[in-house]
């Protein structure tokens, strides 16, 4: 399928061969005739799947037909509207927007907390067409008459289950209060949960449902390694693990902000390039850890969920969970930024007796065994079994008597049962013991590797 027989404009074409997108990504080819066509669709389509150009695309087409008649000195109303959960989310999709939409006459702008209202405001002023925005700042916009929104016919709810989760649902019945009951609304999220559905029934016209990957799925290249270890040695593991392969960008995520911008310190110290990203950065400041990451000029990402929640950054090789996430749902985020497209991918979460708790929860989420590798050199003074990581025996007679659940099964090979944690040696070089790992990272040169290649092979669409 080629992006001309969907029926895109010209001028869309040449922003995208200009870019290097020879063909539409499934959730692209299912989306844009249905977009086009006008209906309501609901997709269940994770970050990295192709998603923002997916309802870009024919918003742009939609809207740039029109605003080539759009006299020059007649104020625009804001037609089309897209809302996003975090500031990154929104300044990414409307790169991507001015980017698909160099060819045509669409005015944008972002609306988004963490930076001054004066340039919003003047951009509202001068006329816009599409918006995207943060529901929060949205909404101060709205108290103070800055924005109209009684023209907008096209909504896009990007990341819907996100925005529930991060409670802005009473937001986002604000907003839909202000819009026009007449539009088309497009609702794109990693999951199409119950939540999400109670919300499409609410707000959409029979939506077209399509599904781009189960539910909680993780790509099928990602090795899991749990390393248990003390929670006193955890830094110093990470700085070994990190050391295996200086060359490799890795995303490793902490739980607080305090503790990401701590543990980004001891990591500078240490010698790593690394740059840390969470709530308490300033706009700019994110913007930069982020653009560095990608570039390559820092290696090590430390990063809160969050700030790193749909960020587009390229497939990584290596996603290190150094604290464990509270909720088991955002270690699916997490991984899922590596593995992609095919590509094999490493998830190392660094455990300790404290998390054996959250680690339960992201078994049972996943319904699978995560191997479990002590590190040669830093052992934990406890035993991570699989059958205690969670809820006490008591309350699971099964386990009591030693026999394991189904989704405890401990794959063949790492464990003699599910009792048991393997001590098999882990493939890493570092697993083989602090000096092996320096040994392998001297040998090596200290660059960042990069992978931006656009030869993706996409999930297939699993249409309900
Ligand atoms: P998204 O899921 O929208 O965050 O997109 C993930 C990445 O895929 C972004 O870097 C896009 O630029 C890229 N991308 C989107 N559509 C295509 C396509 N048809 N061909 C190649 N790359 C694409």
């Amino acid at each position: 399928m080629t992006f001309e027989s969907l029926g895109l404009a010209p001028a869309l074409l040449r922003a995208l061969t200009e870019m290097g997108y020879a063909e539409p990504t499934p959730v692209q080819a299912a989306a844009i005739p249905l977009v086009l066509e006008g209906d309501d669709l609901m997709a269940g389509a994770q970050t990295g799947t192709g998603k923002t150009a997916a309802f870009a695309l024919p918003l742009l087409q939609r809207l740039g037909v029109d605003a080539e008649f759009t006299q020059r000195n007649q104020i625009r109303r804001p037609r089309a509207l897209v809302l996003t959960p975090t500031r990154e989310l929104a300044a990414q999709i409307h790169d991507n927007v001015r980017t698909y939409g160099k060819y045509l006459r669409v005015r944008s702008c972002t609306i988004f907390g963490g930076v001054g209202m004066g340039g919003q405001l003047q951009n509202l002023r001068r006329g816009v067409d599409l918006i995207v925005a943060t529901p929060g700042r949205l909404i101060d916009h709205l108290q103070h008459h800055n924005v109209d929104l009684s023209a907008i016919e096209w909504l896009v709810l990007d990341e819907a289950d996100r925005m529930l989760d991060m409670g802005f649902l009473p937001a986002l019945k604000q907003i839909l209060g202000a819009l026009p009951r007449q539009r088309q609304t497009l609702l794109f999220s990693a999951t199409l949960d119950p939540a999400i559905k109670t919300l499409a029934a609410q707000f959409m016209r029979t939506p077209h449902e399509v599904q781009m990957a189960a539910p909680n799925a993780i790509a099928a290249g990602v090795t899991h390694r749990v390393h248990p270890v003390d929670a006193e040695r955890k830094r110093d593991l990470l700085l070994h693990v990190l050391a295996a392969d200086s060359r490799r960008q890795t995303l490793v995520f902490a739980r607080t902000k305090h503790g990401a911008d701590k543990l980004c310190r001891h990591l500078e110290q240490h010698g790593f390039r690394a740059a840390a990203i969470h709530g308490n950065k300033s706009q700019n400041q994110r913007t930069r850890a982020l653009a560095d990451f990608k570039h390559g000029k820092v290696t090590v990402l430390v990063a809160t969920d969050i700030a790193a929640r749909g960020l587009d950054i390229d497939q990584l090789p290596v996603v290190v969970n150094y604290d464990l996430p509270m909720v088991a749902h955002d270690y699916v985020h997490r991984i899922g930024r590596t593995g992609r497209a095919g590509a094999e991918g490493l998830a190392l979460s660094l455990v300790s007796r404290e998390e054996e708790g959250l680690l339960h929860d992201i078994r049972k989420l996943l319904g699978q065994e995560l191997v479990i590798e002590p590190v040669a050199g830093f052992e934990p003074t406890w035993t991570l079994r699989q059958d205690r990581a969670g809820a006490p025996p008591a309350r699971r007679p099964s386990q009591r008597a030693g026999k394991p659940r189904p989704s405890q099964h401990v794959r063949r090979g790492h464990a003699k049962n599910a009792a048991e944690a393997t001590l098999r040696p882990a493939n890493p070089a570092y697993a083989r013991g602090p000096q092996a790992a320096q040994a392998d990272a001297a040998s090596r040169p200290r660059k960042a590797s990069r992978n931006h290649s656009r030869n993706r092979s996409w999930a297939k669409p699993q249409p309900r």
